[in-house]
């Protein structure tokens, strides 16, 4: 918990000064991610998801492109819009599914930023094409691999140069803190990505990191439980003539499922459907839910929905009716029976 420590003349690299600079308690979580994502490089904790977002966009030189999903997160979305208005960097946006669009615009561009699956719409990026065009061009390339989480995806093992998690979601997995992290493929980068942490002071608490560890030993079984219940409840809602359209790449027929097919090792926990009826009624089924949390964040032991365009900052490539599901690790059989009932309200 200390924020200093003893120590005399010229500091040695690597013992603990004072905890802007390092701290001993982030290590263990700091390496065990690493493990995890398969980098030889310890990670880099920040103080939320977006900090790790903010230390990774900082390597995009002055005026540099930087490609990115027009469905990414939405803060990741408001963060690169407003260095774009201040014309510290340029955006591109792309249809991230869609490598041969992709795949001109990374000429000339400094930073390719891959969401895959997309937060909320849960499309699936092609990691081999995309890393493949961007190496040869010389972009760096970044891998927001939250949903997936390391257990579901290795964008390492395609070459990518950095991943980025809000650790808030999964890696901690209990609603309970939250904490960003960035690992790097090399030590050059990591140490790019170290100093802004301590140079804008973007860390994260000594108790926070210990939660975060404390949580990522149970990310096994949380994620086998939690998918194996997102496998059974996309089917369901497929099944479900109160339901317009649902997504989650298991699905036979979802846009995104051969890919993830071939690149995932587990399809995650998040659902996107959306009822008949339009964004009333979708409203009327989270207000109805009782086992289910109505509310934002995902990735926690609970099982959490929401509206997402009832934030106004949500982008509107995401259509007003979709209700986004965190699958938990609940009883599968409770969770169907309080989305039934509260599907009701659907006429
Ligand atoms: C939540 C989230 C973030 C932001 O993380 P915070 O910890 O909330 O700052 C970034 N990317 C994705 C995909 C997320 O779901």
């Amino acid at each position: 918990m200390s924020s200093t420590f003893f120590s005399t003349g010229t500091p040695e690299p690597g013992t603990p000064i004072y905890t802007r600079y390092d701290s001993p308690s982030w290590h263990e979580f700091e390496e065990a991610v690493a493990a995890l994502e398969g980098t030889p490089v310890p990670g880099v904790l920040f103080g939320s998801g977006m900090a790790a977002i903010a230390a990774t966009l900082s390597l995009v030189p002055p005026g540099g492109r930087v490609v990115l999903p027009r469905t990414a997160y939405n803060t990741t979305l408001a963060l690169t819009d407003s260095l774009t208005q201040e014309k510290r960097i340029q955006v591109r946006h792309v249809d991230i599914t869609d490598a041969l669009e992709v795949t001109p615009s990374l000429s000339g561009a400094s930073m390719l930023w891959i969401e895959s699956p997309t937060n909320p719409l849960l499309e699936i990026a092609d990691l081999s094409a995309l890393v493949n065009a961007a190496r040869t061009r010389g972009v760096l390339v970044v891998a927001d691999n939250t949903f997936a989480t390391p257990l579901g995806q290795q964008p390492f093992d395609f070459g990518v140069d950095i991943v980025v998690h809000s650790a808030t979601k999964y890696l901690s997995g209990h609603s309970d803190v939250v904490l960003g992290i960035a690992l790097a493929a090399n030590d050059l980068l990591r140490s790019r990505l170290t100093s802004y942490r301590s140079t804008h002071g973007a860390i994260a608490s000594a108790m926070d990191a210990w939660l975060a560890l404390r949580g990522l030993r149970t990310l096994g079984v949380r994620v086998e439980r939690s998918q194996l219940n997102a496998l059974d409840l996309a089917r369901q809602l497929q099944d479900d003539p109160r339901i317009a359209w649902v997504r989650h790449p298991s699905l036979a027929d979802d846009p995104g499922h051969s890919l993830a097919s071939r690149q995932m090792m587990g399809y995650g926990s998040i659902i996107s459907f959306a009822p008949h009826g339009g964004q009333h009624v979708a409203d009327a089924i989270v207000e109805r839910t009782r086992l289910w949390v109505p509310a934002t964040s995902l990735g926690g032991v609970e099982s959490m929905l929401e509206r997402r365009r009832r934030h106004l900052h949500e982008p509107d490539t995401v259509p007003e009716d979709l209700i986004r599901l965190s699958v938990g690790i609940e009883s599968v059989v409770d969770l169907w029976a309080d989305l039934d009932q509260a599907l009701d309200v659907v006429q």
